[in-house]
């Protein structure tokens, strides 16, 4: 295994276990097996574990593993605070307790503001007192660094980065995802502060390892005789930047897979040949696109608050994975950030226009994307989750 450091110095692998995926049996947790996966990872070096107050079992079920196993002490355990349920700074201190009881512990060594999307969300955290509640428990010890997980556009990324002293920060990223959601830049600015970056979501959802035919072909042509998986692995093991990568593992061939390849991948070593197929890889998947934006970006800001390439990648996304896909990622970073940023907004001002290199009919396309993104349950739902998350809270 190969680790990379924490801000305190502290050696994490580069490999994390994403306790998420966790198989079932019964109704519940298949305990058992999730225990030899967690053994044989921990046994191969991986020292990170990562779970969540809303994944159902898996804190409870990490907890009982650790503590079967007394290992408790020799591994870093992530867990989240479910930010958007909490409405006080009461709520806040019951599920933590829930969670620090979940996991069979008297501290734990990350602590993320779960899903934050919009800087919203981390301004709400505030007004209830999360920034005291925080230091408290950094004094006793209970929680030892604290982070956010993300998912909504860069701008949001950045002001959230810059808005607290983070120890640590998690961000959907992978090869096909380099310029979506907090992206390259995201990554860059937190590494350029000294924040480790953890990586969720390397394969897409299983996406990078089902590729299109086409896509899987010019990876095999490469000869280097790596899976598809180890091709996205070893590309953000490639990058300095990068401190650990979360995979979701629910076999034991997967967990000696993975950590064979943690074992063998450095930062830099991929060649510029490399890059380019999977640049080539990339191009191919997005052959199915309905809009050629490259998520460069040059468009924005927009007058009315428009997220372009958002609005563009979400559209896309319906034809490359799946028409739900797009709808929900739309809903998700579009829909529920508190300034909404739906297409619909759009007066047609033509400033955007303008500035795409790619010279898209922005206006028009505007239009069709959330014509799509859209459809009437889906307004009705994004309606209903905004009254939720944005309700005044005491
Ligand atoms: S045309 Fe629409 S999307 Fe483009 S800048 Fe103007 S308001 Fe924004
Ligand atoms: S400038 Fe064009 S290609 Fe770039 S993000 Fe905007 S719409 Fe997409």
């Amino acid at each position: 295994m190969q680790y990379r450091k924490d801000r305190s110095g502290a050696a994490l692998s580069v490999l994390g276990f994403g306790c998420m995926r966790f198989s079932r049996k019964g109704g519940g947790i298949d305990v058992d097996k999730a225990e030899r996966e967690i053994m044989a990872a921990y046994e191969a070096g991986v020292n990170y574990y990562d779970t969540a107050y809303v994944y159902p079992g898996s804190e409870a079920a990490l907890g009982e593993i650790l503590e079967r196993n007394q290992i408790r002490d020799k591994v870093r355990i992530a867990t989240k605070l479910p930010q958007y349920l909490i409405g006080s700074r009461a709520a806040i201190d019951r599920y933590f307790r829930e969670e620090l009881s979940r996991l069979r512990t008297d501290h734990v060594d990350y602590y993320l503001m779960h899903h934050l999307t919009d800087v919203a969300m981390w301004e709400k955290l505030k007004k209830v007192g999360i920034l005291d509640w925080i230091a408290e428990k950094k004094q006793s010890g209970a929680i030892r660094n604290v982070g956010f997980s993300y998912h909504g556009n860069t701008e949001n990324f950045l002001t959230i980065l810059n808005d607290y002293d983070w120890d640590l920060c998690q961000i959907q990223y992978n090869y096909y995802d380099e310029v979506s959601q907090a992206g390259v830049e995201g990554l860059r600015a937190a590494a350029a502060k000294g924040v480790p970056v953890v990586i969720m979501e390397p394969l897409r959802g299983g996406k990078l390892v089902n590729l299109p035919q086409g896509a899987a072909q010019l990876l095999r042509e490469s000869g280097r005789g790596w899976s598809n998986a180890e091709w996205a692995f070893r590309w953000l093991y490639n990058q300095p930047e990068v401190t650990v990568v979360l995979s979701g593992m629910n076999s034991l061939d997967m967990v000696r897979e993975n950590c064979r390849v943690a074992s063998e991948a450095e930062a830099g070593a991929l060649g510029e040949g490399e890059l380019q197929t999977l640049a080539a890889v990339s191009a191919r998947i997005r052959e199915k696109e309905k809009v050629g934006c490259t998520g460069c970006r040059y468009c924005m800001p927009c007058p009315k608050g428009v997220d372009i390439p958002g609005a563009f990648r979400c559209y896309n996304e319906m034809f490359i994975e799946s028409k739900r896909q797009g709808r929900i990622q739309y809903a998700q970073t579009v829909g529920l950030t508190k300034e909404p940023a739906f297409a619909t907004q759009c007066i047609g001002c033509g400033k955007c226009e303008q500035h795409c290199p790619q010279n898209l009919p922005i206006r028009e396309k505007l239009k069709e994307a959330d014509k799509a993104l859209r459809p009437l349950p889906y307004k009705l739902g994004i309606h209903a989750a905004r009254r939720f998350m944005f309700r005044k809270t005491s």
